[in-house]
């Protein structure tokens, strides 16, 4: 989603692609948003990257919490940044199971 800041929980997973080796970095919430969300299914062999995660969150948010009367998002979904809506959509996944 973003710059990972100190003191945050994230995951190192070290991948192999193309024979060159290089560590992919994500917070531990947006890994399991991605894994929730089924993110990975839909993209190619190099990965999801940081773009599509942003896009694909953003396409939650206008999918589940779309205030058709004021033709726009729900007020409690706007003004965050994307590590903040992954939270926040994983809290959603965890409370509807
Ligand atoms: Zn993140």
């Amino acid at each position: 989603c973003e710059k990972i800041a100190i003191g945050q929980k994230y995951v190192r997973q070290t991948n192999v692609y193309d024979g060159v080796v290089y560590d992919f970095v994500t917070h531990q919430e947006c890994k399991d948003v991605a894994h929730e969300l089924k993110m990975y299914d839909g993209c190619d062999d190099s990965g999801l990257d940081g773009e599509s995660f942003r896009v694909d969150i953003e396409c939650y948010v206008y999918a589940n919490h779309y205030d058709d009367e004021k033709n726009d998002i729900c007020s409690d979904w706007q003004q965050l940044s994307h590590y903040e809506i992954a939270k926040k959509i994983l809290e959603e996944l965890k409370t509807e199971k």
